[in-house]
């Protein structure tokens, strides 16, 4: 158990490093004891929250959050009472709402309960995780799998146990919050390399390798505010000549990437073995909740054994595994679905951009910005479509720099093509309107 208390310790320690909580902490003179130490209105995150719903006011006239879809939601949706074209959801495949994953999902409750109701590790194993972790691991042609109740908790708990006070992550500047924040829990050090930029980071390779026991280089196979994608030949090649391990974050990329839906490493043309670790989620094409890593038999060892976010957590339930197994499935049997995706982001990027908008370094799969230059213009417009009939949420400062705030475009294989020019249409509306 003294294992076990050292663990919680350093967890509580590294979260408690957060900027913010120790600014506040150190700038403050007074004993704790004082009405605004236990006042959560004093606090930073309340008084950050206050300031946003004051902007969303002015220039929504109301909160533009949490706005509340009746129903299930893909190429449409039913907001607030009203239907949409849809396009903020990541139902990539359009099996979030397929009856055969909402069977199997049922079918799995009907035997396994709504709840594991135990760590996996203790007595919350089920036969349906390991079904599950063999048919991710297939995906990759990887030794074995481990699957884990939330994606965001996975990059946490994966960076945050694998490396060290000894080590090194290089991560590109845009990657997701999740793999930000392990690498912080971690205690390795960070570094950020410039945006798809190889040789940026072989720069900082040559400059710090020889520092650190170990370096673990992060990416994301699609990345979710630009719909660009990772030189990953580029990055095996580095990886290699520089003793590393290199993880991919397949969030956006499984069922969107490559002639199948396989992700990153069919799209590159790379053998999935080269690549160390492959992470992804069960949220987005698989329909599902969680996050899964795809590797060789002593990593996913380790995970499974050590890593706290995996052994003090809850075991996944059992209906995800089923609505993930069955999407998996369906995405395999059905490759036309991942075509018609493909197809469909495709035309929406070339017909944006044919029309004069900046769709900025997207591929045309999936996720299509359109960037508008500014949080003003882009919330504008994002109110302008949403009066229209459209959902499409705005990326805003700090989330992206003030200069590139956009439109984010969700694309799934089920909007038509009618759709699509229906939406961009009204963009050239809005833009007309006074
Ligand atoms: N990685 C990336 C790249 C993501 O975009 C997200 C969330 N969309 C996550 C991880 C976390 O996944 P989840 O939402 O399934 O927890």
């Amino acid at each position: 158990m003294t294992g076990t208390k050292a663990l919680k310790d350093k967890l509580l320690a590294q979260s408690r490093t957060r900027q913010s909580y120790r600014q506040e902490v150190e700038s403050s003179a007074a004993p704790t004891t004082t009405p605004s130490a236990v006042d959560f209105a004093q606090h930073p995150g309340y008084r950050q929250l206050q300031a946003l719903r004051q902007v969303g006011a002015e220039r929504w006239g109301g909160n533009p959050f949490f706005r509340t879809h009746e129903g299930c939601s893909g190429a449409t949706a039913v907001i607030d009472g009203a239907p949409y074209i849809n396009f903020a959801s990541y139902n990539y495949l359009g099996l979030s709402g397929d009856e055969r994953v909402a069977a199997a999902a049922s079918k799995a409750v009907e035997a396994y309960g709504t709840s594991v109701s135990a760590s996996r590790i203790v007595s919350g194993e089920r036969p349906i995780h390991q079904q599950l972790e063999a048919e991710i691991a297939k995906i990759y042609s990887a030794e074995d799998a481990l699957a884990l109740v939330s994606g965001h908790a996975t990059n946490v708990t994966v960076i945050g146990h694998l490396m060290g006070s000894r080590d090194l992550v290089l991560h590109d500047e845009y990657i997701h919050n999740s793999s930000l924040v392990g690498a912080q829990l971690s205690g390795a050090r960070r570094i950020s390399f410039r945006h798809n930029d190889v040789s940026h980071l072989e720069q900082l390779l040559r400059q710090y390798r020889h520092q650190f026991e170990r370096v673990l280089i992060v990416v994301e196979g699609l990345y979710s505010m630009d719909g660009d994608v990772p030189d990953l030949k580029a990055l095996v090649r580095l990886k290699r000549d520089w003793e590393s391990w290199l993880m991919v974050d397949e969030a956006h990329a499984l069922g969107v990437l490559g002639d199948t839906g396989l992700g990153s490493f069919e799209h590159a043309g790379v053998a999935p073995g080269e690549v160390d670790i492959w992470m992804g989620t069960l949220s987005k094409t698989l329909s599902s909740c969680g996050g899964y890593i795809a590797g060789c038999q002593p990593l996913i060892d380790i995970l499974r054994y050590f890593a706290p976010g995996f052994l003090y957590s809850v075991g996944m339930p059992a209906m995800n595994c089923a609505a993930a197994l069955e999407s998996l499935a369906i995405m395999q049997a059905e490759p036309e679905r991942v075509q018609r995706l493909q197809q469909a982001s495709s035309y929406l990027a070339e017909q944006a951009q044919a029309l004069g908008f900046n769709v900025g370094p997207c591929i045309g799969r999936a996720v299509v910005p359109v960037i508008t230059g500014s949080s003003e213009s882009a919330t504008r417009l994002s109110h302008g479509l949403f009066e229209r009939g459209f959902n499409v949420q705005p990326i805003l400062y700090p989330a992206v720099p003030e200069q590139s705030a956009r439109l984010r475009f969700f694309v799934s294989s089920e909007h038509t093509r009618e759709q699509i020019d229906q939406v961009l249409a009204a963009m050239q509306d809005c833009l007309r309107a006074p």
